[in-house]
């Protein structure tokens, strides 16, 4: 099989890239390792998405189905689904589909395969190895998808969104959530997840907090928790004991880039290194969406997914210029900012980024060479929200930093 662009995962990040590729007059394949096209989304069963994308409050299978049936239509797009990228080499991917083994080759390609969640291995979540340890997607998929309830009396472990969400969502099918328990001092989940999912339903949110011990033989039977301090040891004197059945992580998600075993990772983002056009060092592989790094909105995703698509097809097409790089650097204030390098220009460039700690009505500023280039008033920053910042690049010269002032 041959094509222009190969889209490799079929959520958000695939399917608008592969619409805007489709657009820019390249022919498109997606190939989705699950049976529908529509990712994670398929199993958010709440509202809360296409604020910014589409003007409306909707369902996450709603936001998935517009796109869907938008691709659908387009003739320029073939999707396989059922299908698994298992290698990926210069210009060619092995796929596995219930056909079998075969190859494609393209001239551009674009990561979209999302993320992964954190389990209890990858905390060292201390205790028992009993049933009812789950992760919060994973929950969400048993409890939307199968209809299967995973338990009565629960405790949250993180404060991400999926785990919020499951508060909620756990409420509503009749269990009790005991605690959402946060080992830092701050939540990584949306400020409107936490007024939304927890306190509307009387659900305690504690930080600085975290699970000493997991008690259980078969199944899990309850927590010791108790707090943490500021370099997360443990304070053995405020250890405590919560009976429960369940035990749900909601300890972070991570790009799932298990195709690309050898290639270079961003330890900040744990995606790959990107520059302005998204554009790996590989310069016909891209990457957008959750698997280049975690996304607060499924909007943001869908909007990088069309820059990104209009990229590659623009590559594919022999089209796509670079010139003198621009290279990106940034205050210990900031998690993480992306892209990482830019090229000289005169053109508008949007900066994306995560602080590391709560701001209050400070300028963020971009400077070059010293010189300062733009600045914006933020009133008030989180970790858990994902900031932009645009800025023109006239005049920009080999590096730009982003400072909080
Ligand atoms: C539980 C949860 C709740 C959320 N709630 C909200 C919300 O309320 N509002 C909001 O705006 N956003 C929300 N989000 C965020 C939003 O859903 C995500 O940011 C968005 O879905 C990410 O899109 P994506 O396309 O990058 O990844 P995904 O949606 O994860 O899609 C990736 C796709 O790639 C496929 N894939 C992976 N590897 C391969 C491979 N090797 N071969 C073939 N296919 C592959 C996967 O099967 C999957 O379909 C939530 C996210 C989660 C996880």
């Amino acid at each position: 099989m041959v094509t222009d662009v190969l889209i490799i995962g079929g959520g958000p990040a695939g399917m608008s890239s592969a619409l805007s590729a489709s657009e820019n007059g390249s022919k498109v394949v997606i190939v989705e390792r699950d049976g529908v096209l529509g990712g994670i989304l398929n199993q958010c069963i709440h509202n809360g998405f296409g604020l910014h994308y589409f003007g409306e409050e909707l369902t996450g299978p709603e936001f998935a189905h517009r796109f869907r049936k938008m691709v659908e239509k387009d003739k320029n797009i073939t999707v396989l689904t059922n299908t698994l990228v298992t290698d990926l080499k210069e210009k060619v991917a092995t796929v596995l589909s219930r056909s079998g083994i075969i190859e494609i080759k393209f001239k551009a390609c674009v990561l979209a395969m999302g993320c992964r969640e954190r389990t209890a291995g990858n905390i060292s979540l201390n205790g028992t190895r009993p049933m009812g340890v789950i992760t919060a997607g994973s929950a969400q998929k048993m409890v939307n998808i199968d209809g299967k309830m995973i338990g009565k009396d629960i405790v949250i472990l993180g404060s991400g969104d999926i785990g919020l969400i499951m508060a909620r969502r756990l409420t509503l099918e009749g269990a009790k959530v005991h605690a959402v328990l946060e080992i830092n001092s701050t939540s990584s989940g949306l400020r409107r997840n936490i007024l939304q999912c927890l306190d509307d339903f009387n659900i305690p949110l504690y930080y600085n907090t975290t699970i000493f011990e997991v008690v259980g033989r078969d199944r899990v039977e309850g927590v010791y928790y108790g707090q943490v301090d500021e370099h997360f040891n443990k304070i053995e004197s405020t250890k405590k004991f919560l009976k429960c059945d369940t035990v749900i992580l909601s300890v972070g998600l991570v790009p799932d880039l298990q195709i690309l075993p050898d290639f270079e990772i961003n330890p900040k983002t744990n995606g790959v290194f990107v520059n302005e056009h998204y554009q790996t060092k590989q310069p016909w592989l891209f990457s957008c969406g959750n698997v280049l790094h975690v996304h607060d909105l499924v909007d943001n995703v869908a909007l990088e997914g069309k820059q990104v698509g209009l990229f590659a097809s623009l590559y594919a097409q022999k089209k796509l210029y670079g010139g003198n790089l621009i290279k990106v650097s940034h205050s210990k204030d900031f998690a993480y900012v992306l892209p990482y390098t830019l090229f000289e220009g005169e053109e508008d460039v949007e900066m994306k980024f995560r602080l590391k700690n709560k701001i209050v009505r400070k300028w963020l500023v971009v400077k070059s060479e010293g010189r300062e280039v733009a600045k914006k008033f933020v009133l008030a920053g989180v970790p858990g929200e994902m900031m932009t910042m645009k800025f023109n690049k006239s005049g920009v010269k080999n590096e730009v930093a982003l400072e909080v002032q």
